[in-house]
């Protein structure tokens, strides 16, 4: 069994970001909660999945020297705390810009990067990134 996280949808060509929210009080979770941790039991059959726009804002960020052993080639690397539009914060690698470009209140928006694969069975990790955000199009 593949083991890339359920809340990505497997269709590469959108790779949206799943998260949960909670029909109980209206707040999302990412990743998943099967309680929410306001409502309690009240929640309990009320979480849903729904997808998340994927995009927000820098609230901190702060550039790792010495990182995990997978991300060693690309040290140094901007590790961020981003505060999704739907209100859950999120913590990932900030990449495709330079340390300058990023500060707080940066909007950024989650990209699905492959992490790594293993072996003869395939295994292929995903994880979310996010890249800087710019307002005009290309
Ligand atoms: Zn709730």
């Amino acid at each position: 069994m593949a083991t890339a996280p359920r809340f990505w949808r497997e269709n590469p060509s959108r790779y949206n970001l799943m998260g949960f929210k909670c029909n109980s009080c209206g707040r999302h979770y990412f990743p998943r909660r099967s309680i929410c941790p306001v409502c309690h039991r009240k929640s309990v059959g009320k979480i849903e999945e729904v997808r998340l726009k994927g995009t927000g804002k820098v609230f901190s960020v702060t550039e790792v020297h010495d990182g995990l052993e997978e991300l060693t080639l690309q040290k140094p690397y901007l590790l961020a705390i981003v505060e999704l539009d739907e209100g859950p914060k999120v913590t990932g690698q900030v990449i495709d810009c330079e340390p300058n470009d990023v500060k707080i209140g940066t909007p950024v928006r989650a990209t699905l990067r492959k992490l790594s694969e293993e072996g003869p069975s395939g295994i292929i990790h995903y994880g979310y990134k996010f890249v800087p955000f710019k307002e005009k199009s290309p």
